[in-house]
């Protein structure tokens, strides 16, 4: 595949890039516009070709979109057994129970459900994801679903898989034991939600065991970390502090960490030390948290959302997920992070000139760095060829008009390609 008359994300200048064996070989500056001509225009549908020489006319071509935070196993379920009437993270949870409880889980629906998803993600640039899998659920039937789909995209959307014990592990009987259960099958993260723990001493306890576990099965950890208003769930600090004690951090993610926009400014500014002593990651989930948060509350209501512009600014990196596509704690989403990261500039006060020139960062790079994707990332000659071609120019076009993806290639293949949709006006 060639691809000519690119921007590259972060570079100046036009670039054409020679891919082949999966990999970037060439990228250089463009030197042979008389090819031009046999080339397919970016903006007509392309044969399905991974040989097509494809004239990009300028347009935006970056790292493929990262999807760090999701929960496979539960989208596309919203409305059963009923919708989440209170909009509430606890009814989300109770309604999740009585699904799973009503509608008997089976590893074929799930997959299918997961692969819908999936396909909307990919449509939307997402190449890699990470889903969280709930392994309070006795069948394990969504973990072996997820597992299967894991081997079974790999190489054309990879997926890493975390093990969330959804209504707690020490308030779980017999929680450990899933936990153990889901790492020996080959789960690659543990997960945790400390906050719905039924005690500050359960909370504080389950974040040691999953350091333990990460060190005992050489994973990463990403724990849902305060997602909730009150100002006094502080397992953030906890987190950080085994994350720092046992050198884990940059493997290490909070998600959500909701109650840090409710902290005090003088809390705040002392937990940054081993926040960034630690060096952990996180990951934030717009449109998710400020649905679901503020609803205890009367007017003046928080937002519920961390501080994502802060932490940012204090060299602490920020990805920024979607979390649910309709399910019991969100009805609606589409997989497209280009929503998501909308969602989370406005809530967050992140469209200064410098915040929009960095803002793709968050659905691309930063998710990558929770990934710990490394050396396997990045527009670079010898890497895998992942990348997409946005129908923008740059990056402040593609946040006016949430530009769609008109091409996303992994390991030099097509995995999805879209007709840009114009529309005609008259008489103005
Ligand atoms: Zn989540």
């Amino acid at each position: 595949m060639h691809i000519q008359q690119c921007r590259i994300r972060g570079k100046e200048g036009l670039w054409e890039l020679e891919i082949s064996d999966g990999r970037f070989q060439k990228i250089r500056p463009q030197q042979a516009p008389a090819e031009l001509a046999t080339a397919v225009p970016a903006d007509q549908i392309f044969a399905r070709s991974d040989q097509d020489c494809i004239n990009a006319q300028g347009r935006l071509l970056l790292p493929p979109f990262v999807e760090p935070h999701i929960h496979l196993d539960c989208v596309l379920t919203a409305g059963q057994p009923h919708y989440n009437m209170s909009g509430t993270l606890f009814e989300g949870i109770s309604t999740w129970d009585e699904y799973k409880t009503q509608v008997p889980l089976e590893v074929a629906a799930i997959k299918d459900r997961a692969r819908q998803a999936l396909r909307l993600m990919a449509e939307y640039g997402v190449q890699f994801v990470r889903s969280h899998v709930d392994v309070t659920e006795a069948s394990f039937k969504g973990v072996q679903a997820l597992l299967e789909l894991r081997e079974e995209l790999r190489g054309t959307m990879e997926i890493q898989l975390v093990a969330f014990p959804q209504n707690g592990i020490l308030s779980t009987r017999g929680g450990k034991e899933l936990m153990i259960r889901a790492m020996e099958m080959g789960v690659d993260c543990v997960g945790g939600i400390p906050h719905y723990e039924f005690s500050r001493d359960y909370g504080v306890d389950s974040l040691k065991f999953i350091f333990d576990l990460a060190e005992k099965y050489d994973a990463m950890v990403d724990v849902h970390c305060d997602e909730m208003d009150d100002e006094q769930s502080r397992y953030l600090e906890v987190l950080a502090t085994e994350a720092w004690e046992r050198g884990w951090g940059p493997r290490t993610v909070a998600a959500h960490t909701c109650a840090m926009g409710s902290y005090n400014d003088s809390y705040y500014n002392k937990l940054l030390r081993v926040l960034q002593a630690s060096g952990i990651h996180f990951n934030a989930c717009p449109t998710e948290s400020i649905h679901l948060q503020g609803r205890t509350e009367p007017y003046p209501k928080r937002r519920g959302i961390t501080r994502i512009k802060e932490l940012s600014s204090a060299g602490l990196n920020v990805a920024l997920g979607q979390d649910s596509i309709a399910d019991p704690w969100y009805p609606i989403g589409t997989g497209n992070p280009l929503r998501v990261l909308d969602m989370g500039l406005h809530v967050g006060h992140l469209l200064g000139y410098q915040d929009i020139s960095h803002a793709l960062d968050f659905i691309s790079v930063n998710g990558a760095r929770n990934l710990c994707l490394g050396d396997q990332y990045g527009i670079m000659e010898g890497r895998p060829a992942d990348f997409i071609l946005l129908d923008a120019k740059d990056d402040y076009e593609a946040l006016r008009f949430l530009s769609p993806v008109l091409l996303s290639v992994h390991n030099g293949k097509i995995l999805a390609q879209k007709q840009p949709a114009r529309a005609a006006v008259y008489d103005i």
